[in-house]
């Protein structure tokens, strides 16, 4: 909302087509994929940039820079747009290469274990920016220095959760950033490291009097939309949902919810519902134990 005129509301999701001008020799990158070449005339190169899927405003981006731009798929030919600053550490460079050459196999085990890539394309713009950060841009995030592994299987997760399927009020942030740490849990498994069990019982191994239980997840309020328990304590109302109801139900829920909220969005009342539906159980009390009520869960 600071560089363009819009409807910054993730309800309001629109197409975008992009046309930067920048100095000749400087790379524009945006969502989407090249609707053609860049066109340079007198010093000045301007790029174009088509993004087609339904989009929320807060997921779109223009970078400007030194960037290394490169090209690729994955096995079934999703094309991957690679954006990689010049001026990298060459420690933050080796861990970044490392990180995106995962990100064919990551999309493939999302799809695998979820539903098909929701966007007509991936990648990533890594720039060094001198603050620390990532962002879930659509198609392609954005990571600030350094693209860590369990960074972009983050990122590249909420291409489902949070940018297809986008939350329907601020205070469902959870149902993107629970979501997106679970995926983390998921990856770490499949790549043989920790499992989601345990993840999920280092979340439960915080301690009872800890603030970090005070925080209602459904509803934390502006200040603390992004606070660590939106993450953890998120990712761990899934994984709890996922033992409670069991395997079965969790993946028909979370494909119902991608499939029925596709470019749109949902709220944690429609997140329930579907887990109700498919699981054929009242979890009412169940979401309201992890959701709503502060204190540790004990029974659930
Ligand atoms: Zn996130």
């Amino acid at each position: 909302m600071t560089w363009y005129p819009v409807s910054d509301h993730q309800t309001d999701k629109a197409t975008y087509s992009f046309e930067i001008t920048v100095p000749e020799g400087k790379v524009a990158v945006a969502n989407g994929l090249p609707a053609r070449d860049p066109v340079t005339e007198d010093g000045w190169t301007t790029w174009f940039w088509d993004a087609p899927d339904a989009q929320a405003s807060y997921l779109t981006t223009a970078s400007v820079g030194d960037f290394d731009l490169r090209f690729s798929e994955t096995a079934e030919g999703l094309p991957i747009v690679d954006a990689v600053d010049d001026n990298l550490t060459a420690t933050n460079r080796a861990t970044t290469e490392a990180s995106l050459a995962l990100q064919a196999d990551m999309i493939g085990f999302l799809e695998a274990a979820f539903v098909p890539y929701p966007f007509n394309s991936s990648g990533a713009i890594v720039d060094d920016d001198t603050v620390g950060y990532a962002l879930e841009t659509q198609t392609r995030p954005v990571y600030s220095r350094v693209a860590r592994e369990s960074t972009v299987v983050h990122e590249l997760a909420h291409q489902w959760f949070g940018d297809a399927v986008s939350p329907g009020r601020w205070q469902d942030i959870w149902l993107n950033e629970g979501w997106a740490t679970y995926v983390e849990w998921l990856w770490s498994e499949h790549s043989g490291r920790e499992t989601a069990q345990m993840s999920f019982d280092d979340v439960m191994d915080i301690p009872a009097d800890n603030a970090f239980w005070e925080l209602p997840i459904a509803d934390p309020g502006a200040d603390d939309l992004f606070e660590a328990p939106i993450y953890d304590r998120g990712a761990a109302t899934l994984h709890a949902l996922r033992g409670k109801i069991g395997d079965d139900a969790f993946l028909a829920a979370t494909r119902e919810w991608l499939t029925r909220y596709d470019d749109s969005t949902g709220t944690t009342e429609d997140f329930q519902a579907i887990s109700e539906e498919a699981s054929g159980q009242d979890l009412q009390a169940f979401f309201d134990v992890w959701l709503r009520a502060p204190g540790r869960p004990t029974t659930w």
